[in-house]
């Protein structure tokens, strides 16, 4: 059982903090091989009122991500502060589950398991996790006993379109932790960076054994 996050729940950090933490995850999710090539973004709320993000910015390669790769965005995701670069297209998801969950970041991979598992449960709307003690590692989760639903949306390439329907995905299932975008990747949160860290780790765990299962120990 999770509970809802309000509208203001998440935490915050200074902007410097949030660019230096972003950059280091996402050499260390780059290794994990969940943000390949340019793939992934990963944000942290540094505003809340009004909402301001740090966010990695477009077509940058996460194995080298330095906290100069980070941009700061409004609620809108249009870049706030100059520099080089621009946010990515997908900024405006980060806007949305950061209003909408009230969430202090915002993290999003490109894995190979929730690129096949988002495809393998795209018709069921979404992918029940039940019965492994990992779960316990989600924010509010005090039992392996736990059904974590992920929903899983069609990819879009409009993102103003997508949005709302990740918004309507967020209203409809309020205890999730995590969503999956088709045959696209992992989108996470948390009420602190910390907690969408682990968030990313748990599920990425999740996913791969469940797809390793799928298919028998040998792949
Ligand atoms: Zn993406």
């Amino acid at each position: 059982m999770s509970r809802r996050s309000g509208p203001t729940a998440g935490a915050s950090l200074p902007y410097s903090a949030a660019a230096r933490r972003l950059a280091d995850l996402g050499r260390r999710f780059y290794a994990r091989g969940w943000m390949l090539g340019t793939s992934g973004n990963l944000s942290a709320v540094v505003a809340r009122d009004p909402l301001k993000l740090a966010i990695t910015r477009s077509s940058v390669p996460k194995g080298a991500l330095t906290p100069a790769d980070v941009l700061e965005v409004n609620a809108d995701g249009a870049a706030t502060r100059r520099g080089p670069g621009r946010p990515s297209a997908e900024t405006q998801l980060h806007c949305v589950i950061a209003r909408d969950r009230g969430a202090g970041a915002v993290l999003h991979t490109h894995s190979v398991w929730s690129t096949i598992l988002s495809e393998r449960h795209a018709n069921d709307g979404g992918l029940t996790i039940a019965g492994y003690e990992m779960l316990k590692g989600l924010a509010g989760v005090t039992s392996h006993e736990q059904r974590e639903f992920v929903p899983i949306l069609d990819n879009d390439q409009d993102m103003t379109r997508l949005g709302r329907r990740v918004s309507a995905v967020l209203d409809e299932h309020h205890g999730a932790h995590a969503l999956l975008l088709r045959r696209h990747g992992l989108y996470t949160w948390g009420e602190t960076l910390d907690d969408a860290e682990r968030h990313v780790e748990i599920v990425e765990f999740l996913l791969e054994v469940i797809g390793r299962e799928h298919h028998g120990a040998t792949v």
